[in-house]
Formats: structure tokens, sequence, C-alpha cells
């Protein structure tokens, strides 16, 4: 039986039953493809579902709860964070303009929030490594260019405020596939040690970082750039007994006696199983003779391995094909768009060889690049928005991923409650949204 979207963008039927996973044997013999036949039970109906709870899904999540949806996070890890936390990538960069013009904050609302419980925990770090020619007071609310971070607060803040704003959490579940009606994303379908089950939505939200719901869909998406320009995954790890005589950041993020240091890199497919695996088994054996070796050092030998990162960190995959496709050239202009929902003032790291400082505070994000190309019921997110590789640079950063997670949020909210199509959306009703939630639009 198809699923039915009825008026207020619930799931009115579905296919129902018991996890019933059977195929042919037969199949497998001589084909390299074996065919499931499965009745997937539906065991829950949202008004949003959030897949990823990275910085970009924990603030969209917070976001469509704040708007009046009915809102469940999904997240395949056992804790939020996304890459900032499982990836122990702890410096939430791109608040602003790392170099003047850097008087905005780009970056605001929800995001700023979420800074503000950190602070509250105690989750700022002392020291980080990034140049600073201005300096802002983040305890004042004033939150400079980068954001140095405690992995364990930031667990702890996302949880609090996704608690505060009343989103439900699904943990320890991969969302495996979309449920389809057609053209539509009416749900998705997730595996967990509770088995295969499916969870009705009425607007899905692609936080996953690769894309995985929208490629699922059948959206078109750019790759990753050539080999060569792509940037490459990195294992972080976290030193413990850093000595109070080594002054300064130790090359990397400090808080008390631990730094987080960027360790071995590996090339690849960041979406290849098979490449992550030689990318983990390479990296972390390296890493360990590395501090091996640091130890070895006159002053540096009550130094260890506090820990290595959960999984290493991926910057570049997938970039779904939206309505508009932000370009170097925008990002380079600081092109400004009417429909803009998010501000990116992030350099591009690594834009030719070198680090790339804007010279203004920022360019737009239109909504139309939230909007997948083709596909209906779902809303893009996070390092997997439609940008060219340029400003995606940027963009990924995870102050701008925020912020297009705060956007991405009151988006399907409005599309959920209202019934309307996001590529219907009237974009001036999400802006007053928006901005009613203090995030920074500009004029
Ligand atoms: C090595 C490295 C260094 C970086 N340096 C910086 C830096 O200094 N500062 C900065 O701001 N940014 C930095 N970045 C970029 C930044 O971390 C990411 O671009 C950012 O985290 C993207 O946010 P996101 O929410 O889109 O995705 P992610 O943070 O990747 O979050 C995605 C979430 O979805 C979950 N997920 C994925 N697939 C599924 C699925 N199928 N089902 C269920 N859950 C799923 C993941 O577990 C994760 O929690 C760096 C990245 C890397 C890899």
């Amino acid at each position: 039986m198809k699923n039915q979207v009825g008026r207020r963008g619930f799931v009115r039927t579905a296919v129902a039953g018991s996890l019933a996973g059977t195929g042919s044997a037969a199949q497998t013999k001589n084909s390299k493809t074996y065919r499931e036949t499965l009745a997937t039970p539906v065991v829950a109906r949202h008004q949003v579902v959030v897949a990823g709870g990275g910085p970009s899904g924990v603030i969209a999540a917070a976001a469509a709860a704040r708007s009046g949806a009915d809102t469940l996070l999904i997240e395949r890890y056992a804790f939020l964070g996304g890459n900032g936390v499982a990836g122990l990538m702890t410096c939430y960069n791109g608040f602003r303009n790392q170099r003047p013009p850097e008087a905005l904050q780009t970056v605001k609302g929800i995001p700023g929030e979420y800074i503000a419980e950190l602070v509250r925990l105690g989750g700022v770090a002392d020291i980080d490594n990034y140049e600073r020619t201005v300096q802002h007071d983040i305890r004042k609310g004033d939150i400079p260019y980068t954001v140095g971070f405690d992995p364990e607060a930031a667990k702890i803040a996302s949880l609090n405020l996704l608690r505060k704003d009343g989103v439900k959490m699904r943990l320890h579940s991969w969302v495996v596939a979309p449920m389809m009606d057609g053209a539509r994303v009416t749900g998705v379908i997730v595996e967990s040690k509770s088995g295969r089950q499916a969870i009705a939505a009425g607007i899905v939200i692609d936080c996953t970082g690769d894309g995985d719901i929208a490629a699922l869909a059948g959206a078109p998406f750019m790759g990753p750039a050539a080999q060569g320009d792509r940037m490459p995954m990195s294992l972080m790890y976290r030193l413990g007994g850093v000595p109070s005589s080594i002054k300064g950041p130790y090359g990397g993020i400090r808080i008390g006696d631990r730094v987080t240091r960027w360790g071995p890199g590996f090339g690849g497919d960041g979406a290849d199983v098979e490449n992550l695996t030689r990318a983990e088994v390479e990296t972390r054996l390296k890493l360990w003779d590395q501090v091996q070796e640091m130890k070895k050092k006159a002053g540096l030998e009550s130094l260890y391995l506090l820990e290595s990162a959960t999984c290493i960190g991926v910057r570049e995959t997938r970039r779904v094909e939206g309505e508009y496709t932000v370009t170097e050239k925008d990002a380079i202009a600081g092109t400004r768009f009417p429909d803009v929902i998010a501000i990116s003032s992030n350099p591009m790291p690594s834009y030719r060889g070198k680090r790339y400082f804007f010279q203004h505070e920022g360019f737009d994000i239109p909504y139309r690049s939230l909007v997948p190309k083709k596909i209906e019921g779902l809303v893009l997110s996070g390092r997997c928005i439609s940008c060219e590789q340029g400003p995606f640079q940027s963009a990924r950063s995870m102050a701008p991923a925020m912020a297009v997670g705060h956007a991405s949020g009151c988006a399907a909210a409005l599309a959920a409650k209202q019934g309307v199509p996001p590529r219907k959306l009237d974009v001036k009703a999400l802006q007053n949204l928006l901005r009613s939630q203090k995030a920074e639009l500009r004029a």
C-alpha cells in the first residue's frame, strides 16, 4: 500500500507489519545481487525528522521544535555533536570573518544560544592556535571567529538544547533509506539493535553531512572535488599531560593540560567503506607511533594519548544539487540574495593551496541551495548543501553549518505545519521566523 501525506504533512496510511526479511538463496548462486523482500514496520510518525545529529542537525532539530513542529532527531552514534565530537574537531569556526572586515557576527540565533550553554558549562577552550587581529569576548555573548571547546561539554550542551526545545531523540540508529512516494520523501528507514524500522515524516532534513538521504532518494549530487583538490580526511586526537611549562596552544586547542591536535591524514573517498577502513587502520597505527616519538623529547615525557577520535574526520563528500548552486564567484564577491537564510564568513581554508580570507563580512546562502532538485519532502542542511567547492570550503565549517541548520529546521517546520512542499515555501515567512529567533540575515 502506498503512503499518503495528509493535509498537515502526516503519513496517514502505510505498510504495517512485522520485520519479515526474506529472500531467495538461489538468487545468490550466480548472481551479484540478492533481492530482499521486506515488510518494514512503521514505528513512529513525526512532522519533522532530522537525520544526523551533528552541529547542523542539533540546531535544525531545536529550530524545528521551537517553531512548533513535532520533531525527531536520529543519530547513528550514541551521542550528539557530529564531527565536532566524534571527529574531535574541537573548534567551531566561522562566527565571523577571521580578519577584518569582521565587525558583523554572522552566526547568531539558536547557534548563539548553544555557545552560551557551552560557556555556562565551562566547556570553552583556554587557547587555540588561530591568529587574532581583533579581540572579542565570548563571555559577553560577543562570539569571536572561532570557539575552541571541550567535546564532553559539547555532548551535554547539545542534549540540554534539545531537551529544552522538546526534541525527541533516537540514538544508535542508522538511516539506511528514505521512504518514498514517487519522488517525495515520506520518512526514513532506520537500522538499529531493534531491527529495521520505518519512521514516517512530513518533512525530512538531511543533516548526515554526506547527503545520504538525498543521494538514496535519487537527488543529483556533485561528487567531491577531483583527487588532489579534494580536502583530505584527518584523524584528530587529544594529548593529556601537556606540561604547563610549554606555553601556547601546543599546535592545537588547549584546555588545562589537554590539547586537541590534527593527526595523520588520508586521501580518497570518505563515503567508501573500504577506503574508510584503510584510513582508520593506517592513521591510528601512525598516530600511536607519532605520540611515542613525541614523548621521547626532553620536557615532553609526561605526554600521553588521551584519546583518538571515534572516527576519522571526513571533510568532503557529496554536495547535493539544489535549486541554486552557490558559486566561487558568489563567495568571493560576497553576493547578496533576496532569499538569504544564512551567511558564511569563514575563510576558504585551502583555496588554490592557500587560506583565502574574504574582503567582505560574508556571502549569503540562499534558501534555494537547501532545496534539492527533483526530490520533494526533503530539505538539505550542513555540509551537503548546494555549493561549488570554494564556497563549500567556507560554509562546511561548523558555525555556518549551524546557521544553515537553524534555517533548515525553521523551513521544515513551516512546510510540515502548512502542508506545503519546501520548494513552494513562502521565503519571506521563513526569513521573518528566523529573524524572530534572532538569526543574522542582515537588513
Ligand atoms: C579533519 C577536519 C577538520 C576540520 N576542521 C574544522 C575546524 O577547524 N572548524 C570547523 O568549524 N569545522 C571544521 N571541519 C568541518 C566540520 O567539522 C564539518 O564540515 C561539520 O561538522 C559539518 O557539520 P554537519 O552537521 O553537516 O555534519 P557532521 O558534523 O558530519 O554531522 C553529521 C552527523 O550525522 C550522523 N550521520 C551520518 N550519516 C548518518 C546516517 N546515515 N544515519 C544516522 N546518522 C548519520 C553522523 O554520525 C554525525 O553525527 C573539519 C572537518 C574535518 C573532517
